[in-house]
């Protein structure tokens, strides 16, 4: 099982709840159990370092990857913002909102009527590849 992998890496592990353990964090030098370790649904793994360490450098300091933990997600759950959406749906809203500015560009070249509401739709256009930028964690300060 991916959690008893897991703990069996790491030190000063204490089970501090029925899927809950503290542990000390291997990827920064500290007596203090700072590492989170929940098991949730009995099938996902979530990692927090307390002391602000990268979920994949705590992995990579007990010789584990996310692909080792096979039937976990190891995700920081609290940071849950970092990729709310899948990747493919966001490349896909991306398309769409292109296709819909290159349309609207298309229309005004032919000199074609151009509606409020056309322009509030390429208005939106642009809104959405924004908000598409920072659901993938890429940001647009
Ligand atoms: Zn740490």
């Amino acid at each position: 099982m991916a959690i008893d992998t897991l703990l069996g890496r790491l030190e000063g592990v204490r089970q501090t709840g029925p899927c809950t353990w503290r542990a000390r964090c291997p990827a920064h030098d500290s007596k203090g159990l700072t590492l989170s370790v929940r098991e949730i649904d009995g099938n996902r793994v979530l990692l927090h370092c307390f002391a602000g360490c990268d979920t994949n450098d705590v992995l990579a300091a007990i010789g584990l990857e996310m692909s080792d933990l096979m039937s976990a997600r190891v995700g920081d759950y609290f940071k849950p913002e970092r990729m709310p959406f899948p990747v493919s749906d966001v490349l896909r809203c991306v398309a769409f909102e292109g296709l819909v500015i290159v349309h609207s560009g298309i229309t005004l070249m032919n000199g074609l009527p151009f509606s409020q509401e056309d322009r509030e739709r390429l208005m939106l256009a642009t809104q959405r590849i924004q908000a598409a930028l920072t659901a993938s964690g890429v940001g647009h300060g």
